[in-house]
């Protein structure tokens, strides 16, 4: 089994249900054991900043698939969850599931680009990612509370 992180977001339709819901989707994965997951988080959008906010979590499986094939079961989670893939990229969506880490698996294809491209910098990712593998080194030796330690909240807040 790999150990790999998925990063959820949402800021459209009850983004905070959709979070849960979504959680509970990737439960459903074959050949995949759900470990952990973070508490649910509030941010600022990156990007285009003429949108609502978003809710964004991590959650820990340990999987037999393979990357691409996880690429392709997240995508399905992802429409059926009514995203529509004509959207532009980092405007709203109503859910958005990225592999952050793959266990130590590097890899840039056109596909897939592991760990995560924003994964070191996006206080989105890294806080709720800290919470539950504060432990945690990227494929590269950096440490997940180095990176903490530098990265500014930008007004995260975590969700009761
Ligand atoms: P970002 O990737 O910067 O967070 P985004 O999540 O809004 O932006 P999407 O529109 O969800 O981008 O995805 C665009 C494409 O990114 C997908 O079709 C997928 O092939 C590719 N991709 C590359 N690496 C990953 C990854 N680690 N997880 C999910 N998708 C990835
Ligand atoms: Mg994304
Ligand atoms: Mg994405």
């Amino acid at each position: 089994m790999i150990r790999v992180y998925i990063a959820i977001g949402s800021n459209l339709c009850n983004p905070a249900n959709k979070a849960r819901k979504a959680i509970e989707a990737l439960k459903q994965l074959p050949d995949t054991k759900f470990s952990d997951c973070s508490s649910l988080y509030r941010s600022k959008p990156m990007g285009l900043f003429d949108q609502p906010d978003y809710v964004n979590a991590v959650a820990a499986f340990d999987t037999l698939l393979e990357p691409l094939v996880l690429l392709n079961q997240i995508q399905r989670i992802e429409l059926e969850f009514g995203r529509k893939h004509t959207m532009e990229r980092w405007g709203p969506r109503t859910l958005d599931l990225d592999i952050l880490l793959f266990g130590d698996l590097k890899l840039n294809s056109e596909l897939l680009t592991v760990p995560h491209s924003g994964i070191k910098v996006r206080e989105f990712v890294l806080y709720p990612l800290a919470e539950i593998a504060p432990d945690l080194y990227l494929p590269d030796g950096s440490a997940i509370i180095d990176l903490v330690a530098v990265t500014d909240r930008r007004g995260l807040t975590t969700i009761e």
